[in-house]
């Protein structure tokens, strides 16, 4: 997964709504795109930062905080109704080229995505996540991000706390109630956000600034202390609001994220078709393994005990609290040198990508791992492979079952979804998308279904190029990362849409698709803190390998995996079906 959620979607051109009346005189497009990009950055300084663009016009994006007072809100709408009021005026899409054609259908996306979200769906009035985890990227980032020196850095912190407090009352007037879940995620993540400016962020200050550091933390942390209680007393009093975002919503926002042609049901059905044949599968390699390490056993009639019985012999390598961090740096390097081996790609010329403990403020929703990239505009500078540490104060029971998810196996699968040649590789060859505006463009508002379905995609072929030596151990740990991909497309439409319970939810996961307790609970948290996410594995996977038939279609006998490959991540997080058409010139 990936700490910043790309929001985008190719809608077939039929559904796109254009003013009926004249176009005005055609105005070039690249100009317009780079408009749109920077000026929807500006509006939201604290991802600003994170791409790496800092200065618009007058304003100092790193010193600021997303204006999300009333009249803030109104600003952003208003822009998003007026830009697409001018696209359908002024341009012509049909008469783009390739590429602009693309990027012109991200535009369109967001702008109905956004306006979805302020109309409707509205976050800022229902959900206290949004507040809590603004604070904390806002202060994360200048911290960890180098795009300046350390003194100047810390001068945008300070100017940023000096905002805390007033930003802080405009959640409290926006916010009208809160699902008792969000209401108790944003009370651990504003923890986290204390423990930021308080422990971890405090002693990196010089002395210089300390004075001043002080000054502006106070009131800040007051504020952060107050909210909390606020959170606490105030706020979960009024819990009204559901979590699940109903099926009509989900219809829509379903459409403008994953930019398929299924509807939540189709994808839900086939979903559920294919739980069946990959246990199956499951079935054929785990019967063998099973004589192996059961060899006294002679009744294997039930398929799902004898699955069981196999990953959980798997499941007994594991690492220690002390070595998880260190045994996921020593997958990369073997990750790494498997794909130089075996040739899959070009890998990237930058050497600055990091493995570090999740910050805690995320942990909410990274409760496993992440990926975050280096910003667009300034892609010299670290990117960062995230791992949720164990907790040490956890009871040895919840400890054991985490490491047992994250086993031997299964923490190389994840390190090669996340970094190599995952995430990491991916967004390394997006850094270097040129034009610049093209770069941010398909950075900042990126299909989602693109990026999480190459890292899925990228971990089969690695499995395919005989990874381990072909081990069927690593070959069934990731068919069951197949049901849990599966099972996380069923749950976020059963769960948002049709009033599944926990108990199913949570019965899917440890009955049918063989994940342990832990990891099955921290995903009903996730579910119910995001939506149209969780599909976009499955979704993205299958479009990857459908993209890639339709290259080697069209090359015929001049394909090669590795042009493939390179080609198809030098475009960037584009709508799959917009990326066939690029890498082929035909529809998909
Ligand atoms: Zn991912």
């Amino acid at each position: 997964m990936l700490p910043y959620k790309a929001f985008a979607i190719l809608l077939p051109a039929a559904l796109i709504a254009f003013g009926c009346g004249k176009r005005s005189m055609p105005e070039p497009f690249s100009p317009l795109a780079e408009e749109f990009v920077y000026t929807s950055l500006s509006l939201s300084p604290v991802s600003a930062t994170a791409v790496g663009y800092h200065q618009h016009g007058e304003a100092s994006l790193d010193r600021m905080l997303d204006d999300l007072s009333a009249e803030g809100i109104a600003n952003q709408r208003q822009f998003y109704l007026g830009f697409r009021d001018r696209l359908a005026k002024t341009v012509n899409p049909d008469g783009l080229t390739p590429e602009d054609r693309a990027d012109y259908d991200l535009i369109q996306d967001q702008i109905a995505l956004n306006l979805l979200e302020f109309d409707e769906i509205q976050s800022y009035r229902h959900n206290p996540t949004v507040y809590v985890e603004l604070i904390g990227n806002a202060m994360f980032n200048p911290h960890v991000l180098e795009y300046a020196p350390k003194a100047e850095r810390l001068r945008h912190i300070i100017a940023r706390l000096e905002r805390v407090p007033a930003f802080l009352d405009q959640a409290k007037k926006n916010l009208a109630d809160s699902p008792e879940i969000w209401t108790t995620v944003a009370v651990e993540e504003n923890d986290g956000n204390i423990g930021l400016i308080d422990k971890q962020i405090r002693p990196t200050v010089p002395p210089e600034l300390s004075a001043d550091y002080d000054r502006a933390a106070r009131p800040a942390l007051e504020a952060l202390r107050a909210f909390q209680d606020y959170l606490k007393k105030d706020l979960v009093k009024r819990a009204a609001s559901d979590w699940r975002l109903g099926a009509d919503k989900y219809k829509r926002k379903f459409r403008y994220v994953l930019a398929t042609d299924l509807t939540p049901d189709q994808v839900l059905a086939n979903a559920e078709a294919d739980l069946k044949a990959v246990q199956a599968r499951m079935l054929e390699l785990a019967g063998p393994l099973h004589e192996k390490m059961y060899p006294g056993q002679r009744d294997r009639s039930d398929a799902n005990r004898v699955i069981s019985e196999v990953l959980a012999r798997i499941a007994d390598r594991h690492s220690r609290v002390e070595s998880y961090i260190p045994d996921a740096k020593a997958a990369l390097q073997e990750a790494r040198d498997f794909v130089r081996t075996k040739g899959l790609l070009a890998l990237p010329p930058r050497d600055n990508l990091q493995v570090i403990e999740t910050p805690e403020f995320m942990r909410g929703i990274y409760a496993v791992g992440g990926f975050m990239s280096a910003p667009a505009l300034e892609p010299q500078l670290g990117a960062f492979y995230w791992i949720t540490p164990i907790p040490r104060n956890w009871d040895k029971k919840r400890i054991d079952s985490k490491l047992r998810e994250y086993n031997f196996f299964k923490l190389k699968l994840l390190t090669i979804h996340e970094a190599m040649p995952g995430h990491y590789v991916q967004l390394e060859y997006a850094n270097d998308i040129q034009p610049k505006t093209r770069r941010v463009l398909r950075a900042v508002f990126g299909n989602g279904p693109y990026v999480e379905g190459w890292a899925q995609y990228a971990t089969q072929m690695m499995l395919d190029a005989g990874f381990l030596d072909n081990a069927p151990e690593v070959r069934l740990t990731f068919q069951k990362e197949e049901l849990r991909v599966l099972a996380n497309a069923i749950l976020d439409i059963r769960l948002q849409t049709m009033e599944m319970t926990d108990q199913q939810a949570l019965d899917l996961m440890e009955k049918e698709t063989f994940q342990e307790h832990e990891e099955a609970a921290a995903k009903l948290r996730r579910a119910k803190l995001s939506s149209c996410q969780l599909p976009t594995y499955l979704v993205g996977w299958h479009d990857w390998i459908r993209v890639r038939e339709h290259y080697k279609q069209a090359k015929g006998g001049a394909y090669k995996l590795t042009e493939f490959n390179e080609q198809a991540l030098k475009a960037g997080a584009l709508p799959l079906p917009v990326l066939a058409r690029l890498l082929t010139g035909k529809p998909l």
